[in-house]
């Protein structure tokens, strides 16, 4: 639809074009105000025969010219017709006859609008079964056609209104006056149009712009004599869109349309477009638009700072606590950026759980290093979401302008670069753009592109890692470990490749491949062995796992109080209903849940109550130092002596020395794992391993991890 408000010619148009009559609307001068197609073709005439403004003469002439009343002249029927008007208007004689116009039975109608000119209509009544009606049907047609005439004018959408050269009302719709409230007397043709603008003010009418000024806009409109649209706009927030359309005569049709709700959706829109609709920042476009503006500013010396942020394990959040605390925490992370940063500085949601800040003019680096403090700390503190206490860290990049690049795409990518080595660097810290950032980038994309055609190409693999038993002596258990054996990146660390496969969704796939694997393996095993295997958050989230994990075993043939879930705090940090249920549900199918790396988060103690874990991992951390802290030692204790009494078994993890092991079997530790004992083997390793220390054998030794 055009918004310019040419529809509402259009409409009128469409209108009179769609009545089933002939119709022409004379003026009193004589000449035409208004008439549709039907009319000239009732005459054989063209489309575009007649114009609006042209006299009754000239018609006459057209219509003798296209055969029409063969043998008058145009004088004789110009006389005549004028009389016949007259009498019709003094009622001598009807305001309805029938004549022929070329071949067909026409009906033609007048209708005086007194001292104005008149209506007339050519109705075909050919093809009518019955030509001589009665009288009263005719009537009853004649004022169902002037209904017609009226319920089109008023169904129009837009007031309508036509004056005459003298600025009075020749006809208006019931549109026009319903949006300016007329009386029923101002609505009556002759009003002047000076006394409507004075009700219209009386009425509370308050132009914007002003009163003088509204009224100095119309008059020059209206001198003009051209067709033209004014935009009025209110004080009460009204805007109302007037088309004029200027008549032969000097008289003009007026349409009006109240397009205060359009004219708001369209700033709607525009503002849709260039903000966020979760938190209504600023997005992408908006604030590459606004570095665009800010380059002229730093041109003339300014120093200005793009911040890119990207919330700390916000993926985790959101798989873990869904989707619509997810979005709050992003509104509430919004809200804190807005709350930190000066007025005038842009902060934008870029998508995701990326923002970023155009900030300046700066002293110096200086300035926006306290800012970026002071934004990790604002996002950084708890927050309480539908009563659940979050907790989202920020990591952010800098880059500076111009320094750094002139402000706009080149800072943006420098600015993402510097976050990347943030995040790199252990999240919840800023970092500078440097000169190098970039190979550290192209690492994280083979990273990320590798992954994924991991799998295909066979580069993955498990090694297992035994868990030795203290009072026995033998080997209970196989951590299953992943490695990764890329052609360009060579073997690269799970520590490194698994935060990245987490990020990208591509741990699911690839926890159920280790998961499957892992299960085949161990079901070549004798006995009791049984296999630990990790599982990121990510893939906990859903309830597929449940599927996935009978599924393997069933494949495998492996009984389920055979296989060991390791879990990290990170899981239990959605202390959700689900979660546990999964966990619940994962017990009752047999296998063991153990709580791994214990120790490392800030709320291990909380998460034993939670849920009853068979098994406690104590993190190697604690093991470490054994003997040079007491104070780690006094942890491990603890940690033993409560696992005990909650019917948990406990592991140390990392032990390396004999030192070290000493002093977790003083203590009642359950289980080792440790380079002491053995390295991550083999597959063909650990079967021998356990080959091996089949009854009665010592355990002893170490072996190289293998490949
Ligand atoms: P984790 O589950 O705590 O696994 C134990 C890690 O400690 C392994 O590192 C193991 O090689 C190492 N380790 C064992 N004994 C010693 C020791 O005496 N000294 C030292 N310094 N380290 C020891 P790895 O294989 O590099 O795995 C690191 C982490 O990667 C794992 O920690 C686990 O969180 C993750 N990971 C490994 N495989 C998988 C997997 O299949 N799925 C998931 N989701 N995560 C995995
Ligand atoms: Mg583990
Ligand atoms: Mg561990």
């Amino acid at each position: 639809m055009r918004r310019d408000g040419t529809d509402n010619a259009l409409a009128v148009e469409t209108v009179l074009d769609s009545m089933p009559y002939g119709m022409c609307l004379w003026g009193k001068d004589h000449t035409i105000l208004l008439f549709n197609h039907a009319y000239a073709a009732a005459f054989g005439l063209e489309e575009g025969a007649f114009r609006a403004g042209m006299h009754l003469r000239e018609a006459i002439k057209l219509v003798l010219d296209a055969g029409n009343y063969f043998g008058y002249s145009v004088d004789d029927l110009y006389e005549n017709m004028l009389e016949r008007f007259d009498r019709q208007v003094e009622g001598a004689l009807p305001r309805e006859y029938q004549q022929v116009l070329r071949d067909r039975n026409i009906r033609t109608t007048y209708s005086a609008r007194a001292g104005l000119g008149w209506l007339v209509t050519h109705e075909d009544i050919t093809d009518a079964n019955d030509h001589i009606t009665a009288l009263s049907r005719r009537e009853a047609e004649l004022a169902k056609q002037a209904m017609r005439f009226e319920t089109a004018v008023d169904n129009m959408a837009h007031g309508l209104c036509m004056i005459d050269p003298d600025h009075r009302l020749v006809i208006c719709n019931s549109n026009y006056a319903s949006l300016y409230e007329l009386p029923e007397d101002l609505q009556c043709p002759g009003t002047l149009l000076t006394d409507i603008m004075d009700y219209r003010f009386d009425n509370g009418m308050r132009p914007k712009d002003g009163p003088i000024a509204f009224l100095q806009r119309r008059v020059q409109t209206i001198t003009e004599g051209k067709r033209a649209i004014d935009i009025c706009e209110f004080e009460n927030g009204q805007i109302i869109s007037v088309v004029h359309q200027p008549m032969a005569d000097g008289g003009w049709v007026e349409t009006h349309q109240d397009i205060t709700e359009q004219r708001r959706s369209e700033a709607r829109i525009h503002h849709l477009a260039r903000h966020d609709a979760l938190t209504d920042l600023p997005n992408r476009t908006l604030f590459a638009e606004e570095m665009v503006m800010a380059e002229s500013r730093v041109r003339r010396g300014e120093m200005m700072a793009v911040l890119c942020f990207d919330l700390d394990h916000f993926k985790i959040i959101n798989d873990t606590l869904g989707h619509a605390i997810g979005d709050a925490v992003l509104k509430e992370v919004a809200a804190r950026i807005n709350h930190t940063k000066r007025e005038h500085e842009t902060a934008a949601r870029l998508g995701g759980d990326e923002f970023a800040l155009l900030a300046g003019p700066l002293k110096g680096p200086k300035d926006v290093a306290a800012l970026s403090e002071r934004l990790i700390a604002a996002i950084s503190e708890p927050m309480d979401i539908e009563g659940h206490r979050v907790m989202v860290g920020t990591s952010i990049g800098i880059a500076i302008a111009p320094t750094d690049g002139e402000i706009g795409e080149t800072l943006m990518k420098n600015a993402d670069l510097a976050l990347y080595r943030a995040k790199g660097d252990g999240r919840g810290n800023y970092r500078f753009f440097e000169k190098g950032m970039d190979a550290t980038m192209q690492h994280r994309r083979l990273l990320e592109s590798g992954l994924k055609l991991g799998i295909i190409r066979d580069e993955f693999s498990l090694v297992f890692q035994p868990l030795m038993e203290l009072e026995s002596n033998r080997v209970s258990c196989f951590e299953a470990l992943l490695r990764w054996d890329n052609a360009e990146l060579g073997v690269v660390s799970p520590v490194e490749f698994i935060p990245v496969a987490e990020e990208i969704g591509f741990i699911v796939p690839l926890g159920e491949w280790v998961l499957r694997e892992a299960c085949r393996v161990a079901a070549t095993w004798p006995g009791e062995t049984r296999i630990a295997i990790n599982l990121s958050p990510i893939q906990f989230k859903s309830r597929r796992l449940l599927d996935v994990v009978r599924d393997a075993l069933d494949e495998a043939g492996l009984s389920p109080n055979r296989l060991e879930l390791e879990i990290t705090e990170s899981v239990m940090l959605a202390d959700s209903e689900q979660t546990l249920e999964t966990l619940h549900d994962l017990r009752a199918m047999g296998v063991r849940i153990s709580m791994d790396d214990f120790g490392t988060g800030y709320s291990s103690l909380s998460y034993l109550r939670a849920f009853p874990f068979d098994k406690i991992k104590i993190d190697r951390s604690f093991i470490e130092d054994v003997g040079s802290t007491d104070a780690n030692f006094e942890i491990i204790k603890a940690v033993i002596a409560l696992g005990r009494s909650l019917g948990m078994s406990t592991t140390a993890e990392g032990v390396e020395t004999e030192a070290q092991l000493d002093a977790v079997r003083a203590h009642g530790c359950d289980e080792i794992q440790g380079f002491l004992f053995s390295r991550p083997l083999s597959e063909r390793d650990a079967a021998e391993l356990i080959h091996r220390l089949s009854p009665g054998a010592a355990v002893t030794g170490e072996k190289r991890e293998a490949g």
